[in-house]
């Protein structure tokens, strides 16, 4: 070794190489759309027609699927551009009732413009249990001290009730476990809520494996913030995606049709 760098110093050389050298993703806010229902998919993320994905078109519209369109069946063409009431803008069908949740989210989140909301099955298991999501993990440090809990709450969330109680229980996180559901993550953009919607489910997943092994420890916070803050840079969370989307489309490239 020629000189002897500090961690702080390395870093910052590495996230300088990382914003030239990292190709990333191209796609319009449709693509996005129908490339994450496709990744949460082959993730496990369907639970039937149950879930929605959204994304903020302006403070008036936002993109989601139509009901009775499985994740797995999403496409540009299918996807539909609603109002805040849900009422349709463009596309054909209806979307799920349950979107008007999102409508709350976004009316209180400036900064959110992208929702994720599914049941996968390790979340759903944990949701069962009434026990917060621990992230005791560094590929889970994305939703270090971002993850909220609403153990009880009054599910369906098809009512403006619901949404002021998520958005509430959400607070200024980035997810939140909802007692005997499911996970929502928001975010600033589409490949990042997808990133931590992946990572939600993985960490139920570990927790209930872990769980059924010992006790779990605490993960130290230092070291889990630095994580948190590494794995959430931009460019690393838009290859991520990538990466993830080029998975989807070896499966079934028709959701960019
Ligand atoms: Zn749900």
């Amino acid at each position: 070794m020629e000189s002897i760098l500090s961690k702080d110093e390395i870093k910052q050389f590495e996230l300088a190489k990382m914003a030239t050298e990292i190709s990333c993703c191209d796609w319009s806010l449709l693509e996005k759309v129908a490339l994450v229902c496709r990744i949460l998919f082959e993730a496990g993320h369907d639970s039937g027609l149950s879930g929605q994905i959204s994304a903020r078109v302006n403070n008036a519209e936002f993109i989601t699927q139509s009901l009775g369109v499985g994740f797995d069946e999403v496409s540009v063409s299918n996807l539909l551009t609603v109002s805040s009431e849900l009422n349709v803008v463009s596309g054909k069908g209806m979307p799920n009732p349950a979107n008007r949740f999102h409508s709350w989210i976004y009316a209180a989140r400036p900064d959110v413009n992208c929702i994720v909301h599914t049941h996968p099955i390790y979340t759903a298991a944990l949701s069962m249990l009434e026990v917060p999501l621990i992230v005791g993990h560094t590929d889970s440090c994305v939703l270090f001290d971002e993850v909220n809990f609403l153990p009880k709450w009054d599910g369906i969330p098809v009512g403006n009730s619901e949404g002021e109680t998520i958005t509430k229980a959400l607070g200024s996180k980035k997810a939140l476990l909802l007692g005997h559901h499911g996970l929502v993550t928001v975010a600033r953009n589409v490949e990042e809520a997808c990133i931590l919607a992946l990572q939600f489910e993985r960490a139920a997943r570990l927790q209930l494996m872990a769980m059924s092994a010992g006790q779990i420890v605490p993960i130290e916070s230092t070291p889990a913030a630095e994580a948190h803050d590494w794995l959430l840079q931009e460019n690393r969370v838009n290859a991520t995606f990538s990466y993830y989307a080029r998975r989807a489309l070896r499966v079934d490239s028709s959701c960019l049709s």
